[in-house]
């Protein structure tokens, strides 16, 4: 065993805390007031190769794996979390899917464009009545000579509104799990419609989209694997893009203890620092552990996956424990801050809304709770879909030392 992150992985890390410090810390006040698509700082981060630890070299990637991977995404979410969305639908959702699932034209036209964030790409499951439940999916592909016939809808799709095209899953069948299939679908094909979701607690940096397909014509070469691979292709692509949710949120988490060190640290009540107080250093005690606990499984599910492993299991593990911790570190913020919180000039408030996002999205915690509990009660072994899981052979050995 060790617990010691190796030079290598050190470097990457060191690199995305400094991006994060120099290039984000100083215009988020302005992004945060335009609160736009940051496209131009994806693109940044993409030059750095933020975005392709898990491809391989003649896609662009950097070979440096899933670990390298789970740092920056923590790092960036540290600092601005609306801003690490792109690390699922740039990076292990979209992307990574087309990689490990698609033909050498497909890897070809997409996989490059999209980690060097020259192409922006949608992962897109959810429908308005088929959410937790995948298999519920209603859209359906209708094979007509060379092409499908797309009709149906999605919703709350991350990205959806920029993006240049996405992978979308839809019924060719009625058989509730082979009947599914993957598509890439780009954006502007006729009989697709995109509409920006726009609430007081989404953030236009990283708008979700509805997505009308209203007899849609897409071309048969753009099925993503074979027809009737649909559900296999979803479990394997949420199983790596939960562990970027999971570190996406140890960075929120990480923020949130952040913030409650400096406010227990300086202000000031009954003529004390309220950090002296038993009941916040409680609080600051518990988000402390939970997070460094958290952090273990977040790093040891990315060690893991380098070590050619699907680790479903820890992805549940992981996703669950990191999101529900960061939700709680939010909660604890929030307590410290008191008034405050409601301020606009500190950052409570949209850590306390990403705390509680991560606890939903690519699966929520009952629905983690539910595998980790079936694979424990060996009922259903969380493992059970790695047979079906495909991987694209990148060998991080170069990068490891082993
Ligand atoms: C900001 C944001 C971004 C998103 N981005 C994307 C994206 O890019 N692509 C995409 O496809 N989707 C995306 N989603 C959708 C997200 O994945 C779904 O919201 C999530 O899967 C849950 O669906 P739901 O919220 O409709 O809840 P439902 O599935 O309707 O569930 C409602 C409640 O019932 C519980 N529940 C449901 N079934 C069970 C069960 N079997 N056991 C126990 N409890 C259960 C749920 O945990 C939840 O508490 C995004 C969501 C948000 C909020």
């Amino acid at each position: 065993m060790d617990f010691e992150l190796s030079e290598n992985h050190q470097a990457i890390r060191d690199a995305a805390v400094e991006f994060a410090r120099k290039r984000i810390q100083p215009q988020l006040a302005d992004l945060k007031k335009k609160n736009q698509f940051p496209k131009k700082l994806l693109q940044e981060m993409a030059d750095l190769g933020f975005f392709g630890c898990t491809f391989p070299e003649k896609y662009g990637g950097t070979e440096t794996g899933f670990l390298s991977q789970a740092l920056i995404a923590e790092e960036i979410a540290r600092v601005l979390f609306e801003v690490s969305f792109a690390f699922n639908m740039q990076c292990m959702t979209c992307p990574f899917t087309i990689l490990n699932w698609g033909n050498d034209q497909q890897r070809d036209r997409y996989v490059a464009d999209t980690i060097a964030c020259r192409k922006i790409g949608y992962f897109g499951l959810t429908e308005p009545n088929a959410a937790s439940d995948a298999a519920a999916i209603q859209t359906s592909a209708r094979k007509e000579g060379d092409s499908y016939i797309l009709n149906g809808s999605k919703i709350w799709i991350t990205y959806a509104p920029f993006s240049d095209y996405g992978i979308i899953f839809a019924r060719t069948s009625e058989d509730r799990y082979q009947g599914l299939s993957c598509f890439i679908v780009p954006s502007d094909l006729p009989g697709v419609k995109i509409v920006e979701m726009r609430s007081k607690f989404l953030s236009g940096l990283s708008s979700p989209g509805e997505i009308y397909f209203d007899d849609c014509r897409l071309p048969a070469e753009n099925l993503l694997g074979e027809e009737g691979q649909g559900f296999a292709i979803l479990s394997s692509a949420l199983n790596y893009g939960r562990l970027t949710v999971a570190a996406r949120s140890l960075g929120i988490g990480q923020a949130c203890l952040d913030e409650m060190l400096f406010y227990a640290d300086n202000r000031m009540q009954f003529q004390q620092k309220i950090g002296r107080f038993q009941s916040v250093k409680a609080l600051i005690a518990e988000a402390t552990v939970e997070l460094e606990a958290s952090r273990m499984m977040v790093y040891r599910n990315g060690w893991l996956k380098d070590r050619g492993k699907t680790a479903f299991r820890e992805s549940a593990y992981s996703k669950y424990f990191a999101s529900e911790v960061t939700h709680r570190a939010a909660e604890a913020a929030m307590k410290i801050h008191g008034a405050y919180s409601f301020h606009d000039e500190y950052r409570i408030g949209d850590l306390y809304i990403a705390g509680a996002v991560v606890t939903v999205a690519e699966g929520s915690s009952f629905i983690q709770r539910g595998i980790i509990a079936d694979d424990a009660l060996s009922w259903k072994d969380a493992e059970r879909y790695a047979a079906f899981d495909k991987r694209y052979p990148v060998d991080f050995s170069g990068f490891l030392g082993h």
